[in-house]
């Protein structure tokens, strides 16, 4: 069953992690995907290995923070593949420093992370607009469980006010975007072993085992954990499904 054919699926921070496996699925499921993150070769290689396995797949670079570009490289995928129907806004960072630090650090913690998790998502979704009204699109966020909390290991207040804003948006865009049969939901993954919390998770096993402990599956998610519900989100299987989040983090919210 390829659930995803004759769509055209852009996916944000797609070089890596979460976005790389989703770009990965969607190809298995028939989509041509368009791969795009601020590490040009990382991109680049992941829709290789995509090609490779048979799907259609190209890459762009893209710092999601950079309007202007966000707006021409849409323009650029609408001449050269047509117009996206789904978007996943994935590109993400994260730093584990609170508000006592010293101040240009705090600073420059809170200006990074609003401006890629934040800011980012609505420069890239305003970039795809037209073509997502033109296609009836699907818009993926990613979210988080600190789109609801805040956690007790170490993290950053401007990453929980970055993923509970991420879900804000999504039930705003939900809202404004229904009219026009677009359909705004987002995921919220827990604890999913990635490079982004690769060195944490070496030099601090106890971290882990923190989140594994209070997580109902005890485990720690893989990206691939994620693909499932990108899948459903993005297809019409989810075809009254809109302003909502899918948790996808092994129970963690339930204790
Ligand atoms: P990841 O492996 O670090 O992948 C993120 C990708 O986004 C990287 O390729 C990164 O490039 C790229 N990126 C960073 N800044 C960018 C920018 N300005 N413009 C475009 N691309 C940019 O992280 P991940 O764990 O897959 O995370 C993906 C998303 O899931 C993020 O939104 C994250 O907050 C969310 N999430 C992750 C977890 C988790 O436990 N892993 C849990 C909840 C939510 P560089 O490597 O060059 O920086």
């Amino acid at each position: 069953m390829a659930l995803l054919r004759n769509h055209i699926a852009a996916i944000t921070g797609a070089g890596s992690g979460i976005g790389r496996a989703i770009a990965s699925g969607y190809a298995r499921e028939g989509a041509r995907v368009v791969l795009l993150d601020i590490n040009a070769t990382a991109a680049a290689e992941a829709a290789r290995e995509i090609r490779d396995a048979g799907g259609k797949a190209e890459s762009f670079a893209l710092d999601v923070t950079r309007r202007d570009d966000c707006h021409a490289v849409a323009r650029q995928i609408a001449d050269i593949a047509g117009p996206v129907s789904i978007l996943v806004n994935n590109a993400g960072i994260t730093r584990r420093n609170g508000i006592s630090g010293a101040t240009e650090a705090v600073i420059k913690d809170w200006e990074d992370i609003i401006a890629i998790n934040l800011t980012g998502v609505f420069n890239v979704t305003h970039a795809f607009m037209d073509s997502l009204r033109a296609t009836r699109g699907r818009i993926v966020n990613i979210g988080s469980v600190q789109s609801f909390m805040h956690l007790r290991t170490p993290t950053s207040p401007a990453y929980t006010a970055s993923k509970h804003g991420v879900l804000g948006l999504t039930r705003a865009l939900a809202a404004e975007l229904g009219k026009d049969g677009v359909r705004v939901n987002a995921i919220g993954p827990g604890f999913i072993e990635t490079p982004l919390n690769e060195k944490v998770r070496a030099s601090d096993p106890g971290l882990v085992k923190i989140f594994v402990d209070h997580t109902p599956l005890g485990r720690a998610g893989k990206p691939e954990d994620i693909v499932g519900p990108a899948i459903f989100l993005a297809s019409d299987l989810s075809a009254f499904v809109t302003g909502s989040i899918v948790m996808a983090d092994g129970g963690y919210r339930t204790i």
